[in-house]
């Protein structure tokens, strides 16, 4: 069985950009739906893929807690931690993980 690792990188906007209360939901509606396209991709291969939290390098204490725990790649959980207590919201990310058939 071959693993693959890719972080699914993101300029994800913050609270403080310009905006953000206009386009934040757009942007993840966009996220939702890069993810939901790479799970099936890889389903359709045979293969599954896993969503894994990756907690931001200055993340809370909650977050760095949630760092690697699985979420359903159906339907991303966002912000990827809902216990985030950082004044700035939650940075994390998320890596995908390709299970090979
Ligand atoms: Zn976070």
């Amino acid at each position: 069985m071959t693993t693959s690792d890719q972080e699914l990188g993101h300029a994800q906007p913050q609270p403080s950009d310009p905006g953000y209360e206009t386009y934040s939901s757009d942007w993840t509606a966009e996220w939702r739906k890069d993810v939901a396209e790479r799970t099936r991709r890889a389903r359709a291969d045979g293969s599954d893929m896993h969503l894994l939290i990756k907690a931001h390098i200055d993340a809370c204490d909650a977050c760095k807690a949630q760092n690697g725990t699985e979420a359903d790649p159906d339907s991303p959980p966002e912000p990827p931690v809902s216990e985030c207590t950082s004044s700035r919201g939650c940075v994390c990310t998320f890596t995908s993980k390709v299970v090979m058939a």
